[in-house]
């Protein structure tokens, strides 16, 4: 018998898959960490998951008690369906922007969604200050209390990486890991993994795949927090350094225009038969050129963040794309060309 008690147990322990395409194209060894196949289908399970034992912990959390948090999307995905294996109630607060698909899955999900106008993180209305606000409210009203999980300064978030994420990675190449790298949303991800990393191996290598709009690139590379661009990816691009971040040192930054990650998404479906988001073809974009950098015969890991089932409004629209100038899946005709 191979039984996990419940879907909670099954959190984690996702395969490592070599990817063939990046890997012939770099001279690298370049393997994905499948975190699509977590139960809510992204990384952000993790996080969700490490949050609210941490708050379980610490005695914040009682049965029928409400979970608040900002997100776009995944973080709030995985708290929702953690909460309805553990008893807890979810309130999720998401920018207007994501995509229509997120907000389908959130509702199914049981969660109580309150859609905001996308506001920089300055304005007080932004949706992760928001979100702090209401749970101080509910806090008061809510029977059974209510908490902010806070994912981009709960450094729980960033623990489970470290206990979880880093490790099985070490595990799955025996060690023999020689570069770690990927996107940031929270950096729960990236500074978690790499700090479990560089404890077992201190040479390995981090690496930030940055995309266009956020700060982060120019500050690990030149020490200024600025940003140029814009990116329609969803999910990663931080302009600020958060407590999860705090502390981390990246060896190669790297900034990703979202054509270029389209391209490595697009060689992901037809190379690998993976059908995934675009912040994991930024991040694969980014491990190409580590990979690159750091010259043949290393082996580089990064994370497969999830599906492409979420953005097929957005990232797989045809006519989208052509409108801001991005390549489409160069199978993929519009609706318009169809008819010819
Ligand atoms: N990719 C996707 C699709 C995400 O939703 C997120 C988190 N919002 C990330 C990557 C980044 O992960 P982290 O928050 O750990 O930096």
């Amino acid at each position: 018998m191979d039984i996990k008690d419940g879907m909670v147990a099954a959190i984690g322990n996702t395969p490592l898959i070599r990817l063939r395409r990046a890997s012939e194209i770099s001279g690298c060894e370049i393997y994905g960490k499948a975190e699509f196949l977590n139960p809510g289908g992204s990384v952000k399970d993790r996080a969700a998951l490490a949050i609210i034992l941490d708050a379980e912990e610490r005695g914040l959390l009682e049965p029928g008690g409400v979970i608040v948090e900002g997100t776009a999307g995944n973080t709030g995905i995985g708290l929702a369906l953690v909460a309805d294996a553990r008893g807890y109630r979810t309130v999720i607060v998401m920018p207007d922007t994501q995509t229509k698909e997120k907000r389908e899955l959130l509702t199914i999900c049981g969660a109580d969604l309150r859609l905001v106008p996308a506001l920089p993180y300055r304005d007080p209305n932004n949706y992760v200050k928001y979100s702090g606000r209401l749970a101080e409210e509910l806090a008061k009203s809510e029977p059974h209390g209510a908490i902010w999980a806070n994912q981009f300064d709960n450094v729980a978030n960033r623990t489970g990486h470290y206990r979880t994420t880093g490790p099985e990675i070490y595990a799955q190449t025996d060690g023999t890991i020689d570069g770690f790298i990927c996107a940031v949303g929270t950096g729960g991800t990236l500074a978690g993994t790499a700090m479990a990393l560089r404890e077992k191996k201190p040479g390995v290598k981090i690496g930030l795949a940055d995309p266009m709009g956020a700060a982060l690139y120019n500050y690990y590379a030149n020490g200024e927090l600025k940003s140029e661009g814009s990116s329609i990816t969803e999910g990663i691009g931080q302009g600020r350094i958060t407590a999860n971040l705090e502390g981390l040192e990246v060896d190669f930054p790297y900034q990703i225009p979202d054509a270029e990650a389209l391209e490595v998404l697009y060689d992901l479906v037809r190379y690998d038969g993976l059908a995934l988001g675009l912040s994991t073809g930024i991040n694969v974009a980014g491990a190409i050129r580590m990979a690159r950098e750091m010259g043949p015969g290393h082996r580089i890991v990064t994370i497969l963040c999830d599906t492409s089932a979420k953005y097929h409004s957005k990232m797989f629209d045809v006519a989208m794309l052509r409108e801001k100038g991005l390549p489409p899946a160069p199978w993929l005709k519009d609706a318009g060309e169809a008819a010819e």
